[in-house]
């Protein structure tokens, strides 16, 4: 296990502990911007396979059909954004549906996957462009893409900051890059940390999966590590459900959720 002690947004700035994870190592909090991190990150060589082997994208693999629905509607928001169609990198895009939805959408794209099993599928199912990697370990042609797109990634990553900086360094002019990860300040795990916090939960602090998640994001410190990155916030949100309801009141509660940024999806977009 490699040891990690500094927020990545403020070096400088002190920690404080949340909880003690279930499986050792400390969830702390930066003292300076809150952005809450695992204290331990594993070597990516384990990670490869002790993490995100073919068990890992098991559900992805067999939602397949209506994951294609949700990321077609994903990259249509992204083009709605920019007002044009180009180059698009997936940062991790795992069992590559959104790289399939992107290209049949009329995208120029291309993925980018740690997991070997993952990039093998991508390659011989679907015959399409994925680099296997960590992004910041890739020579990919700078300045180049007119979206990037990290859908649930950010958390997992070693270090937020380089990641961000290497996504400014690929980014085009008038390109946008989309980040979506898990919303802490959600409505929902406010009242989760609350019973955690007071031992009224049965397995408290399961919400922020520490197996597979080191970095726990709410609205202000993805903004702070988008600017700590060197990238522009464009607008963040935090939807309940992803595409809006099916009723009224789904609908009705999605608006306040977007409003309050309680909902569990916090999305940002960000250029340079
Ligand atoms: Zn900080």
């Amino acid at each position: 296990m490699k040891h990690k002690q500094n927020c990545p947004n403020c070096p400088d700035s002190p920690t404080r502990q949340v909880f003690v994870a279930p499986e050792g190592g400390r969830i702390v909090q930066c003292c300076r911007c809150g952005l809450q991190f695992a204290e331990d990150y594993p070597e990516i060589e384990s990670a490869d396979t002790e993490i995100y082997g073919s068990d890992y994208f098991r559900a992805s693999l067999e939602e397949q059909e209506r994951r294609m629905g949700i990321f077609d509607q994903l990259v249509g928001e992204v083009e709605s954004v920019i007002g044009r169609k180009g180059r698009l990198l997936d940062v991790g895009t795992g069992e590559g549906t959104l790289l399939l939805a992107a290209v049949e959408r009329g995208w120029e794209a291309e993925g980018t996957e740690i997991a070997s099993v993952m990039v093998h599928h991508i390659r011989e199912k679907f015959g399409l462009t994925v680099h296997q990697g960590v992004l910041e370990d890739l020579d990919l042609p700078v300045h180049s893409f007119d979206a990037i797109i990290m859908n649930h990634v950010l958390e997992h990553v070693s270090d937020p900051r380089i990641t961000l900086e290497k996504i400014a360094e690929l980014l085009s002019p008038g390109g946008v890059v989309r980040i979506e990860v898990p919303n802490l300040a959600s409505l929902s795990n406010r009242g989760k940390n609350f019973q955690s916090r007071f031992g009224l939960k049965k397995n408290p602090w399961k919400h922020y999966s520490t197996d597979h998640h080191f970095w726990f994001f709410t609205p202000r410190t993805l903004e702070a590590a988008l600017e700590a990155a060197g990238l522009s916030p464009l607008s963040i949100s935090a939807p309940a459900k992803q595409w809006g309801g099916k009723s009224s009141v789904d609908n009705l509660a999605n608006a306040l959720y977007r409003k309050t940024l309680w909902g569990g999806h916090l999305v940002a977009y960000a250029g340079i």
